[in-house]
């Protein structure tokens, strides 16, 4: 009986099987379903009809060999899962018009269709598969059955095309030429057309409207009601925005099930949704999240695994949940330990949301919106040795640029206002993937230490294993900073920022105001940190990084002989810049074909994004799980596109 089913949700973004494929497989997912049944209390489960699945990873869903091509993934009948052996009765009166056993893995075993005459003398179908073998010889072709009459049993993996045990019912109003090879799951692209011809079997079946759940709203439909009830200047990525609704390693999908290679988001560091972090969070949630003014191993365990990952100076750590409020708490520590207010950054810097970090972000205060820099702020010269006054080939070019800083510091102190600090990324994102000229920071921080100043690394965006051959980012450039600020990749995903600094300015800033975060460093943020540290050391993952990081600098300088429009490719490990220039003398700036660029690998499953002053620098940060033919499908798919109109200069558009 429908009415005492159970409803699953089979879904791209189903909660109960999560996106690890693992739990696709089908004795893990004949697990899942019949413990949820058994729980329930229910003989039949249910799968819907028009819905998007991650189920389908044999070759008969999609051909191809990349893993960003469309596949076929829409469910067109609706499942019926029972033990198996569980009769199936034919719903409606009807003659069997085909029996057959379609063996292949992943195909609908031993199947029936049977033809039903409608009013006004129309026929109709109605399939059922994954069969038993028995049933085959049950019934015979051209037989007439009674509505309610046995047709078949459920049958059993592997002959019912290796499926956890379940009847696919499918109503279909035109076999076409497919016969028994008829779509049981088709394209998102081609859904409408599917569904005109195969519509819902619930017509039939009767399964409560509310057990089947709302239908998921569009696209359109999300975009227009995020319109009405975000924030406008929340912006979305992509001429055509993205719904994604899950990630596993270096794959998103979108609610059509179809798969996008991320080679821009750094925070999941470890991999999308890897097991081991998902299973150490959801674990301690399960038990408790507080706040850290009681004593909790994972903290302690957390700050003493992380400080053993520094230099031995920088020993004393602070946790909160962004990487905004770790600069803000840099800042202050900063501030506390010299007395003195004045910042210097790096042009075209961002260093977070906040009031104060919007004041120390040229990047914000001299952009759209922004109200130029406030009185405290310093702007020291970007030491980017591509397009700066100072280029790679000077030996010197690090020094030069690193003089500014010191221009900047007898200017301030000459006014009686010495700076306090200088926060820099050490290798700057947003500014567009610079990679400082050697010798840079060591300068820079050496002019700061001579005026008094503190200095501060923002590693944001480079720290924890991505740069390859360096754990950290200012470890390149030979320095220690006196403060160092960690956020998006520690916790893969899970809100945590970190500030790590000397005993020394810990106690500077232990000037009687009390330090606390109502959810910085809690048990479950630390768990993930924990997680993510473990997986790091246990999967060598910035081993991959330089390796992988390798392979793909080393295939975009060679995409540079056959693309006038690559400039430049700098970087280093997973953190890559390919700047985009209609000139390679002039270096004239390309936004408007790096926009191009992006949203064409964005069509063809691969996100990037663009960054820098000019907009103009494709910006490569994909989590360290990539693999070699992750990395090789990218550059193809580059290569196409850098090959296309809209990729080539034309000077009248
Ligand atoms: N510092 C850098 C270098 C960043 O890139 C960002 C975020 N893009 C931040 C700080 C701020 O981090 P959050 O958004 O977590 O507050």
């Amino acid at each position: 009986r429908t009415t005492d089913c159970l409803v699953f949700d089979l879904s791209v973004s189903s909660l109960l099987l999560g996106a690890n494929p693992e739990s696709t497989i089908t004795a893990a997912l004949s697990e899942t379903l019949s413990g949820e049944m058994r729980k329930a209390g229910v003989a039949v489960g249910v799968g819907r009809y028009d819905e998007a699945r991650l189920l389908y990873v044999s070759p008969l869903f999609g051909e191809g060999g990349s893993p960003t091509d469309e596949r076929r993934t829409i469910h067109l009948g609706v499942d019926l899962f029972a033990p198996a052996g569980s009769s199936v009765r034919a719903p409606l009166k009807g003659r069997v018009h085909i029996l057959a056993n379609n063996a292949s893995p992943q195909d609908y075993g031993p199947l029936i269709v049977l033809r039903h005459e409608a009013a006004a003398g129309e026929t109709f179908f109605t399939l059922f598969g994954h069969l038993s073998d028995d049933t085959l010889s049950g019934v015979r072709v051209g037989q007439e059955v009674e509505a309610g009459e046995v047709i078949g049993r459920v049958g059993s993996p592997p002959s019912n095309g290796g499926w956890t045990p379940h009847v696919h019912f499918q109503i279909i109003l035109d076999l076409l030429e497919f016969g028994r090879d008829f779509p049981g799951v088709c394209r998102g692209s081609e859904r409408e057309f599917w569904k005109a011809l195969c519509p819902d079997p619930n017509l039939i079946l009767g399964i409560p409207a509310e057990k089947l759940g709302r239908p998921k709203r569009t696209p359109a439909e999300l975009g227009a009601s995020r319109e009405a009830h975000l924030g406008r200047n929340l912006r979305l990525s992509y001429r055509e925005p993205l719904n994604i609704v899950s990630g596993f390693g270096c794959y998103l999908h979108d609610q059509t099930g179809r798969a996008f290679l991320d080679m821009y988001n750094n925070v999941p560091l470890v991999g999308h949704s890897h097991p081991r972090v998902v299973g150490a969070a959801a674990a301690q949630l399960s038990v408790l999240n507080t706040n850290t003014r009681y004593l909790h191993e994972n903290i302690i365990q957390y700050a003493e695994r992380l400080g053993a990952l520094l230099p031995d100076s920088l020993s004393v750590v602070f946790l909160v949940n962004s990487g905004s409020e770790a600069n803000e708490l840099a800042l202050r520590m900063a501030r506390a330990h010299t007395r003195r207010e004045g910042v210097i950054v790096l042009e075209n810097a961002y260093h977070g949301h906040t009031q104060t970090l919007i004041d120390v972000s040229p990047y914000k205060f001299n952009g759209p919106g922004g109200g130029g820099p406030k009185d405290f702020v310093s702007v020291a010269a970007m030491p980017d040795d591509y397009r700066g006054p100072f280029r790679r080939a000077d030996p010197e070019a690090g020094v030069k640029y690193a003089r500014d800083v010191a221009r900047l510091l007898e200017e301030r102190e000459r006014a009686g206002r010495p700076p306090g600090a200088f926060l820099a990324e050490t290798l700057p994102s947003v500014g567009g993937q610079i990679v400082p000229p050697p010798g840079y920071l060591s300068e820079a921080y050496a002019h700061v230490h001579a005026h008094g100043g503190v200095c501060i690394a923002d590693e944001v965006q480079v720290g924890l294993g991505r740069l390859g051959a360096h754990f950290w980012g200012f470890e390149m450039q030979g320095v220690t900073p006196d403060i160092v600020v960690l956020g998006k990749p520690i916790g893969n995903g899970f809100p945590l920022g970190a500030v790590i600094t000397t005993p020394d300015i810990a106690s500077s800033f232990a000037n009687g105001m009390e330090f606390f975060s109502t959810f910085g460093g809690n048990p479950v943020a630390a768990a993930a940190g924990l997680a993510v540290l473990d997986v790091l050391r246990d999967e060598g993952l910035p081993g991959r990084a330089l390796e992988m990081g390798e392979r793909l600098a080393a295939g975009l300088r060679d995409l540079m002989h056959r693309h006038v429009l690559i400039g430049d490719v700098r970087g280093a490990g997973l953190f890559l810049g390919v700047e985009l220039v209609r000139d390679r003398a002039t270096l004239e700036p390309a936004p408007r074909e790096a926009g191009y660029v992006v949203n064409r690998l964005r069509d063809l499953g691969v996100l990037t994004g663009t960054d820098g002053p000019h907009e103009n620098v494709l910006k490569l940060r994909p989590p360290l799980a990539l693999t070699a033919s992750d990395a090789d499908l990218f550059l193809a798919l580059l290569d196409q596109v850098l090959g296309e109109d809209g990729a080539v200069f034309n000077p009248r558009p």
